[in-house]
């Protein structure tokens, strides 16, 4: 007779089974060769700048084609996001009620309020930022304190409204003191967004932030190598940008992040009004 395990270890795989289901992986295989491991010495590419295409009328810059759009080196070769298969009939009240109340990682344990996301479920735009500040965990809605008010300026400078557009992060609940997402909360949450992404199926994704970019396109490298160029994400046009809250310490660089929202509406066919409200002063500090 098969030896039974012992029951707490039953139920610790019982716990993560039910945590794959609710990130919509059903099926496990089991490698038949070992992995091999990237080594630490192997050479990293700078991704290769997109190429303009040759225009004869129209100044509005095209994307590529989301085939040839460029990959960042990764920074494990193991890919949570590709083995996640789109699930079928997914929406967003059923990821809702997938993530529940929420204690898979110990963020649930400051939260008042889990922030799952605002906006058009058919947005053609998504904006991902990192995770809720306090303004948001009191209201358990994203981007509602100052980052989010320059976030809706911004959006409103496109033309748009927030209505229109599709507003999320990559952790559900507030890090304590707003403190940078942990590496295991990233890996715990993130699923969720990405079925969120899939839900949604936007024309791009705008990441807001090096947590955001670095979440999505699972590498380590900083923002200001690849911010403003278009990136491939599961067959997706991303593209990330300055986070507001940096904007907000560095007004200077809004002229930077006014260009990629330009690309942004130039694929979404948006026609281009005003600039970004103008910042107060000048400071510098590490992109974010
Ligand atoms: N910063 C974020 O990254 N997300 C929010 O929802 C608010 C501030």
């Amino acid at each position: 007779m098969a030896e039974r395990i012992p029951a707490a270890l039953e139920e610790k795989v019982r716990k993560r089974l039910s945590f794959y289901q609710d990130i919509g992986i059903e099926l496990f295989y089991r490698d038949r060769f070992p992995r091999q491991h990237a080594s630490v010495t192997e050479e990293i590419t700078l991704p290769k700048p997109v190429q303009k295409p040759q225009q004869a009328k129209s100044t509005a810059p095209m994307p590529p084609p989301a085939s040839k759009l460029n990959m960042l080196p990764r920074s494990s070769d193991v890919s949570l996001f590709e083995s996640m298969n789109k699930i079928a009939d997914d929406s967003l009240p059923k990821i809702l009620a997938d993530i529940g109340d929420c204690t898979r990682c110990k963020l649930h344990r400051g939260r008042t309020k889990l922030v799952f996301g605002d906006g058009n479920p058919k947005a053609e735009l998504v904006f991902v930022g990192e995770g809720p500040g306090r303004d948001e965990d009191a209201q358990g809605l994203p981007f509602v304190g100052r980052a989010g008010k320059l976030l809706t300026q911004m959006i409103e400078a496109m033309g748009l409204q927030r209505k229109d557009v599709y507003i999320c992060n990559v952790v559900k609940c507030r890090p304590p003191e707003n403190r940078t997402p942990e590496k295991d909360e990233v890996e715990t949450c993130s699923p969720f967004l990405l079925r969120q992404l899939d839900a949604i199926a936007p024309k791009v994704i705008v990441c807001l932030g090096s947590v955001a970019a670095q979440t999505l396109l699972e590498t380590n490298r900083g923002i200001s190598h690849f911010r403003g160029q278009w990136l491939d994400f599961r067959g997706r046009k991303l593209l990330a940008t300055y986070h507001p809250a940096y904007l907000l310490r560095n007004p200077g660089a809004k002229g930077e992040v006014w260009k990629d929202l330009q690309k942004v509406m130039a694929v979404l066919g948006l026609q281009v009004k005003k600039g970004l409200p103008a910042g107060a002063g000048q400071s510098s500090g590490k992109p974010s």
